[in-house]
Order: C-alpha cells, then structure tokens, then sequence
C-alpha cells in the first residue's frame, strides 16, 4: 500500500499535463468520465500488441492468454466489490446496460399487472427509464420516493411506499447531480424486511468509495469503467448467485447457450448467460487495471482525500455573490452543483471553458431533479483523485470573473 499523494498521482495520467485556450487545463467533469492512468493505458496496448484473440472459443495459445487476462479481470472485479463469487460478475456495457439488463430480465419474470417498482427522485435517467418500459410492458406502476431540499432521501417515505406490490427497489447509491451519498444498507435492510430485492446503481460511488456488496447486502450493483479510471464500454453487473440463477437471459447469441436446435435452446450457466457474443474483450482487461490501480490504497484514502477536496470547494463557491448550491447534502460524493443568478449553465459553462476549467452543464440526464429544484439547467463541477486545491482555486476565480461578467 502506497500513501495517498495527489501530485504524484498526477505524474500517472499524463493527459493533464496541457493547456487549454492557453490556460493550463484544470478537469473538473468526473462525473461525466474519469482520465486514465498509464497503467490502464500500458495494459490495453500489451494486450493489443502481444495477447490478443476471441476469448472462451480458441485453443490456441494467444485465445488461451487472453481469455486468462479477461478472467481475472473478473477476479479482480470480485474482489473490488467484495463479491463471495467470480460468477456473480456478468461484464456488461456499462451502468446503463446492467440496468436494463436487470430491469428486462427481471420484469419479464416477476413483474405483473398491478405490480409497484420503487426508485428514488434522485435517479440518473438510466435507472428510471428502463423501469418505465417495465412498468408500460407489464402494467405495473412507478413509484418515486421524495427528497428533501438539501437532497436527502426521505427514508419515513421509502418505508411507507413499501407496499406488499414492490417487485423490486432500483437506488443510487451517490447521485451523479446532487452527490448525496445514500444509505443503500439501511435501504436493503427495510427493503429485505418486506422480502423486496434491491438493485444500487454504483455508477458514481465506486471511482470514490470502498465497496462491498456482501456488507450492503444488495441484490445487484450496477458501476461503469470510464467512471473509475478505466475503459469506456465497459462495466460491470453484480448479482447474486441466486438472483441471477433466477433470470433470463437478456440477450441472446453465441456464448450464451448450452444447447441449440431449431426447435429450442438451452441456456449456459451465469455468468455466460448473460455475455452474449463477443465482449469488450480489451475493455474489461483494462477495467481489471483500473481496478489494481484504485486497491493501491488503503480502502477510504481516497475519499478522504476527495471529501477534504470538496469541503474546501464548497466554503469556496458557497461564499461567491449569486451562487446557489444545488445539492447540500450532510453525506456527498465529491460533486458541486450550482447555479449563478440571472446566468445560464450553458454560460458559465462555456466561460469556465475559455479559462481551462472543464465542467458540466444541463441536466445532467436528472431532468426530474431540475423540476424538483425549479431550476433550467446546473453547472456541475465534479472531482477525482487528481485534483488539487490548486485547481478549486481556479475554479472559484473563473466562477468570480462569470458572476462580474454578468453583473
Ligand atoms: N447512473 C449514474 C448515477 C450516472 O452518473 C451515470 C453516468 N452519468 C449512469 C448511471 C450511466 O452510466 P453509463 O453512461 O456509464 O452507462
């Protein structure tokens, strides 16, 4: 294990080292997607240039190297999440695929006319939307449990919209547009209660926070790679062994069956049931290097790092005229979002830009969440691993010089 140490890290992504419209860049769209590491980097280029073939098919010797490479890409992604077993890993696209993967297979099976599915008011539109095709398939109702105006999950509420017709609760583990860090255990523990299995988005938890499913005890967790250092394409489905033993396929192609005739088919085991066709070789190889890269550290040293990070930030921007903070939660992921009065997001967005700061601006695919706080449109800045107090302090002058732009 390694001391946490932010510049040094920055010697490991040698992306940030370039200016932007003449300013020194200053990346602040984690959110959005996360840079890599040269490790991650090396690992897709020694697999393309000494390892590669089509995996699980060959029996050659390069099919056999990297079909070893994927599957301890599988290892490793066990081990990050904390699962009991490597088959409870399904490689899939990403979140939004794991979620709709989820959502289709389990709906198909167990969601009927009259049925309820819970999700929360703070959720990305890829783990709403596939619940909605659910609920107009199968005629079942989506129900949205509120939030507060700091952006905390009213649990008094979750409780009493469990009802005896909840399938299945869908949850952020830490909202991509508000940062609020949910309490996804004590969430399982009252969905359980009531026999109710319980799927966490972990798009934006995992790249901060150390995981460990066994403890939260979830159904399925759901993260994307591009988010935590490594590949676009590439993500990763935890279920349990028996939740994903009850599920159909959701997709399906070469690699996922046992049997094939034209009368019918016959299905593999998980979690090759679920990896139809050739996969994101390359992309889940790499994802098992980001995962090395992030276990360098000791589990919650990069969420100190990052928590610290945002504190500062946060007494920084709160203190600028005419900055309202959207999302002020007592538990947050390193996200700030806010809006500057009588100034589009668009706007500061597009001048951040012109001084090297690169964020995020709109509605950050939480078009309810904009509703919910009467506002168009956000500006979000978003931290990772790599960035300094150096780099907030850039941020709050580009902020200064929006608001006297606008004055
Ligand atoms: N959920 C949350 C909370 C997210 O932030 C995102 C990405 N912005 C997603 C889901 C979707 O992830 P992906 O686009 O990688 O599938």
């Amino acid at each position: 294990m390694t001391a946490f140490n932010a510049e040094r890290v920055r010697e490991d992504f040698p992306i940030l080292r370039q200016s932007v419209h003449g300013k020194p860049l200053v990346y602040l769209d984690n959110a959005a997607s996360t840079q890599k590491p040269k490790s991650v980097v090396e690992a897709l280029s020694r697999l393309y240039s000494h390892d590669y073939a089509n995996i699980h098919r060959g029996l050659h010797a390069l099919s056999e190297r990297t079909t070893k490479l994927y599957e301890d890409a599988r290892e490793k992604a066990r081990a990050f999440v904390n699962a009991k077993d490597a088959r409870e890993i399904v490689f899939v696209r990403g979140t939004t695929e794991a979620i709709n993967l989820v959502a289709s297979s389990f709906g198909r099976k167990f969601v009927k006319s009259g049925d309820e599915i819970l999700i929360t008011a703070m959720e990305h539109h890829s783990n709403l939307v596939p619940w909605q095709f659910v609920c107009e398939e199968r005629g079942a109702t989506l129900k949205v449990v509120p939030i507060d105006d700091r952006g905390e999950l009213d649990l008094e509420a979750f409780e009493k919209l469990l009802s005896p017709k909840t399938r299945i609760v869908a949850v952020t583990h830490v909202s991509n547009t508000l940062g609020t860090i949910n309490p996804v255990k004590e969430i399982v523990r009252l969905a359980h209660a009531r026999g109710v299995p319980v799927l966490v988005d972990g798009a934006q938890a995992t790249p901060h926070l150390p995981i460990d499913v066994q403890d939260l005890d979830c159904d399925f967790y759901a993260l994307s790679g591009h988010k935590m250092y490594g590949p676009s394409g590439i993500g990763i489905l935890y279920g349990k062994l028996d939740r994903l033993n009850a599920l159909p396929p959701y997709q399906g192609g070469g690699e996922m069956i046992r049997v094939v005739t034209f009368e019918k088919s016959t299905y593999a085991d998980v979690p090759a049931r679920f990896e139809a066709g050739t996969p994101n070789i390359a992309g889940a190889i790499g994802l098992g290097a980001s995962f090395d890269y992030l276990r360098q550290w000791k589990p919650g040293e990069v969420a100190r790092y990052e928590s610290e990070l945002l504190g500062y930030a946060t007494k920084q921007v709160s203190g600028i005229p005419g900055v309202r903070l959207i999302g002020t939660a007592r538990e947050k992921g390193p996200v700030l979002s806010f809006v500057i009065k009588g100034v589009h997001a668009h706007d500061v967005g597009t001048i951040l830009d012109q001084e090297g700061v690169a964020v995020r601006a709109g509605h950050l695919c939480t078009q309810p969440l904009m509703e919910r706080f009467g506002v168009p449109a956000l500006t979000r800045a978003s931290f990772g691993l790599y960035n300094t107090r150096e780099e907030v302090d850039l941020l709050v002058c580009g902020i200064r010089k929006v608001s006297e732009v606008f004055a």
